[in-house]
């Protein structure tokens, strides 16, 4: 199973899109690592997680054959995660030779509204629509899709609808993938869920927007300690498989951390940190 995080930051980017602070000025000047884009992955080549605006620019820094994908799941409707407009683009005169005709998008219903809404703002011919199949995940619920068995979970995100986060396992290896941004604290209802399931990842991706900054309870994203003990918590529930590997990711210019030196924090727990293009192979 491959992984690829095409982009590593929260809504804003870093540097971030109108930003002259100086995180974003010494992002900016260090390049490399410390540029990142808004929050996307790639599993092989034919699952994508979440469609922002960014992803043009990671077909193009990343050579992707973005026709493949075959299963695109939506974590919410936030900006940053998806930008429905860009799929009007996909098939009729606009894209020859795909692929793949079909692609399937699983999420929520305020993604499906906001994909509704793009629709009276600027229709897509009846080819392409025709060819993307939407569907409501069920939250707490194995389903198939392509090569792959996926589970959705309630993440602590937002009140205006129920944002999600996905478990994605390739049927043939048994390897999977734990995708938990955008949310805050992970509910004890994921881990029982994974642990009456069997449900073991070899790659987890943490939110950790807030880096060092203190959160209360019901914060909407996570900092490094609770990135910690999220790890730590799969760990002791037995939910890692043997050499798992935890990332944590989606991060805020307002952290004020360079590469290195969120590196340089988490290395203690042995958690690495997502970069934008990072590709992981279990
Ligand atoms: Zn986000
Ligand atoms: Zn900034
Ligand atoms: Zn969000």
């Amino acid at each position: 199973m491959k992984i690829t995080v095409l982009g590593s930051a929260a809504a804003e980017g870093i540097p971030a899109v109108f930003c002259n602070c100086e995180n974003c000025k010494r992002a900016a000047a260090k390049g490399g690592k410390d540029i990142r884009t808004r929050a996307q992955v790639l599993v092989n080549d034919d699952l994508m997680i979440d469609w922002p605006a960014d992803t043009y620019m990671h077909k193009l820094q990343n050579n992707l054959d973005l026709s493949k994908i075959e299963t695109l799941l939506v974590t919410h409707s936030h900006s940053d995660h998806f930008r429905s407009l860009d799929l009007n683009v996909r098939g009729g005169v606009f894209a020859h030779n795909m692929s793949c005709q079909k692609m399937n998008v699983y999420s929520n219903e305020g993604v499906k509204r906001s994909f509704d809404i793009a629709e009276t703002i600027e229709a897509c011919g009846q080819v392409i629509k025709q060819n993307i199949a939407f569907h409501i995940a069920e939250p707490l619920k194995l389903f198939s899709a392509g090569r792959y068995e996926i589970c959705a979970f309630r993440a602590q995100h937002m009140a205006s609808e129920q944002a999600l986060y996905y478990f994605i396992r390739e049927r043939d290896t048994g390897k999977a993938l734990l995708q938990a941004f955008d949310t805050g604290k992970i509910y004890p209802e994921t881990y029982d869920f994974m642990v009456k399931n069997n449900l073991k990842a070899d790659v987890v991706l943490l939110d950790c927007t807030m880096l060092a900054h203190e959160i209360a309870d019901n914060s909407t994203h996570m900092n490094m300690k609770a990135c910690i003990r999220a790890a730590d918590d799969l760990q002791q529930k037995n939910l890692l498989s043997e050499n798992a590997r935890v990332f944590v990711t989606h991060f805020s210019h307002n952290g004020n951390m360079l590469h290195e030196e969120i590196e340089a924090a988490m290395a203690p727990y042995n958690i690495g940190v997502a970069y934008d293009s990072m590709v992981v192979e279990v």
